[in-house]
């Protein structure tokens, strides 16, 4: 991934993607401490390429290092800037962004005090986070082995790297397993989300899905919050159990790169008649409106990257 043409944006400069490197002595490769996002930019109808929800993402990034007590010394308009810069330098279209917030190799150890933070922000073209039939489909879950972070070890409103450590082991069983993701469970027993995803079920016609408690903040779960208020749908945040969303009618992830993907099945069940459900298809369906700029009562949501 490394060797390829393009820029990235390094510490407020742009730095040739080949050259944009740091030291193995950097002090987020060893402990994890650092903060990121995932963001998407779409080819809108009207507004040529806009970065979907860039301020959501922004801002969140900006809680991350705050919650993880990272010094930024960018402002968040700077950030903003820096992300519709990649896209046009790199003549992207469509783009999955990467932004983060890391240490530098000023000092190791944990109780190093004189680190730096440093900030990317990459982009690159991304089309499809599963395969792309998935999306019409749905795709196959199981319920991890491993639990997802407990409020008090780790910081469940960060996206922190080290946080992915659990993501990764999760996914990978799930991928061994012949599913194509893994579904954690909270430390009481109770669905939290994806490995980078969180989660929602459909029940007689109303949208469940689980309280913010351990799982991410999600800016696309949000999204679907507005989609379905503008469809009239009730959406309840509840504690779910597993055998819920074996009984559901509908289930779905949502996520920057995941995008709207149906789940068809769980641990072996097919979840309804085992493909995307009415509800689904019709948020999934908005949601590609949204972020293609069809949608006129939701233009906020767009930032074109034009100058
Ligand atoms: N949960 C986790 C663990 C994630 O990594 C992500 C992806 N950022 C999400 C949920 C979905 O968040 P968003 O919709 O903001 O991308």
């Amino acid at each position: 991934f490394a060797d390829r043409d393009g820029v990235i944006w390094f510490d407020g400069e742009l730095v040739p993607w080949r050259d944009a490197k740091v030291h193995v002595l950097t002090h987020t490769l060893h402990y994890g401490m650092g903060v990121f996002e995932g963001v998407r930019a779409y080819e809108t109808q009207n507004d040529g390429t806009c970065i979907f929800k860039l301020q959501e993402h922004t801002n969140r990034l900006f809680r991350s290092a705050h919650i993880m007590n990272m010094p930024v010394s960018w402002t968040k308009e700077q950030l903003n800037e820096a992300h519709k810069l990649v896209v046009r330098e790199n003549n992207l279209h469509e783009a999955y962004l990467r932004p983060m917030i890391f240490y530098g190799s000023e000092g190791m150890g944990l109780r190093a005090d004189n680190l730096k933070t440093h900030v990317i922000v990459a982009a690159w073209n991304w089309p499809s986070y599963m395969s792309p039939e998935a999306k019409e489909v749905g795709i196959k879950v199981r319920t991890s082995s491993y639990t997802r972070h407990h409020v008090n070890i780790s910081m469940c409103k960060a996206k922190a790297n080290g946080h992915y450590i659990n993501s990764m082991l999760a996914l990978k069983e799930a991928l061994d397993c012949g599913c194509e993701e893994a579904l954690l469970l909270d430390t009481e027993g109770y669905v939290a989300e994806g490995s980078g995803e969180n989660i929602f079920i459909v029940r007689d016609g109303v949208i469940y899905t689980p309280e913010l408690t351990s799982c991410l903040d999600g800016i696309t779960r949000a999204t679907i919050f507005q989609l379905a208020a503008d469809c009239g749908y009730t959406i309840k945040e509840k504690r779910i159990t597993r055998d819920e969303v074996y009984v559901a009618d509908e289930a779905f992830f949502t996520g920057t790169a995941a995008e709207v993907l149906p789940i068809r099945m769980l641990d072996g069940r097919n979840i309804g008649e085992g493909k995307r459900g009415p509800i689904t298809e019709r948020l999934q369906s908005l949601y590609f409106d949204a972020v293609k700029g069809r949608l006129d009562n939701h233009h906020d949501w767009l930032a074109p990257i034009a100058k």
